[in-house]
């Protein structure tokens, strides 16, 4: 089974890529009335703690992620990463930084009652996590502590035709990076006009170097491509330098708002 857990990386600098592009998603599919389907196909244990003796608190990765944005006035920035501030400070209402909401919560709190939300974890202990945060949701939230690449198919196409798909796998099987082209492949054969947004690592490997060119090439002229390099990539070859947010039918406000 998978060692991965994501409470030792929460709110690190790839978290704050990740989320400031889903929180332009969600405000621009929520400026419409009509319902849309929010499926996170990773989704983790839902929001993590950062207090001592925790995972998140371990490595400190937010250190270099979220704490560096925290201290900040929201206005000091440009719109995205004041919209993606204020989301994070709503979650915690204490001056402090106490917890970071991970994508199921940022969901969560940035929908209506009449979206739906999905969710696939796979790891047992996280999607028993995610479950109980969740039980007094109803019918609005699901868990599916199912593998989100071969699942996914069976939510698409959404009854209200609109849908936000996030696919952020923790890349830990190198044939990760062959499951989000052939689950892409699909998705966009069952519905084509979805917004999907693949979140991929930038580490010293081949297979995420060639993905967002392996990506557009099945996107046609409705892409965008953002990422974040914190770093050089490292001499010896190891360890996360960066990331980056492949989106397909991107709101045509997003450009803008990334760069
Ligand atoms: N999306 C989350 C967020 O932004 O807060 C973080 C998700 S983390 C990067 C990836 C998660 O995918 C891990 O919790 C892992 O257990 C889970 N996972 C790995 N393979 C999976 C699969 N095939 N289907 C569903 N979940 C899987």
């Amino acid at each position: 089974m998978f060692s991965y857990r994501h409470g030792f990386h929460a709110g690190n600098h790839a978290d704050v890529l990740k989320h400031v592009v889903l929180v332009q998603l969600l405000k621009h599919l929520t400026a419409k009335d009509k319902p849309f389907m929010a499926v996170d196909t990773h989704a983790g244990a839902g929001a993590y703690s950062l207090d001592p003796g925790t995972y998140a608190a371990k490595n400190a990765e937010y250190a270099t992620g979220i704490s560096r944005l925290w201290e900040s006035a929201e206005n000091k920035f440009p719109e995205a990463i004041g919209d993606y501030l204020a989301q994070v400070r709503a979650f915690n209402p204490e001056p402090a930084l106490q917890r970071y909401p991970g994508s199921p919560q940022l969901l969560l709190q940035m929908t209506r009652a009449h979206d739906p939300l999905r969710f696939f974890e796979l790891h047992p202990t996280e999607s028993g996590v995610l479950k109980e945060y969740f039980r007094s949701n109803g019918r609005r939230v699901a868990v599916r502590a199912e593998d989100g690449f071969a699942n996914l198919r069976s939510l698409l196409p959404p009854p209200s035709r609109r849908a936000l798909v996030l696919i952020d796998p923790s890349y830990e099987d190198k044939d990760d990076y062959k499951k989000v082209t052939a689950t892409m492949r699909e998705a966009l054969q069952r519905f084509a006009t979805g917004v999907y947004a693949v979140w991929y690592p930038q580490v010293r490997r081949r297979e995420p170097a060639q993905l967002p060119e392996l990506l557009q090439r099945m996107a046609g002229d409705d892409w965008l491509h953002v990422s974040l390099t914190v770093a050089a990539p490292p001499a010896d070859g190891y360890g996360l330098y960066g990331s980056g947010m492949f989106i397909f039918n991107p709101p045509w406000q997003l450009a803008a708002a990334m760069r």
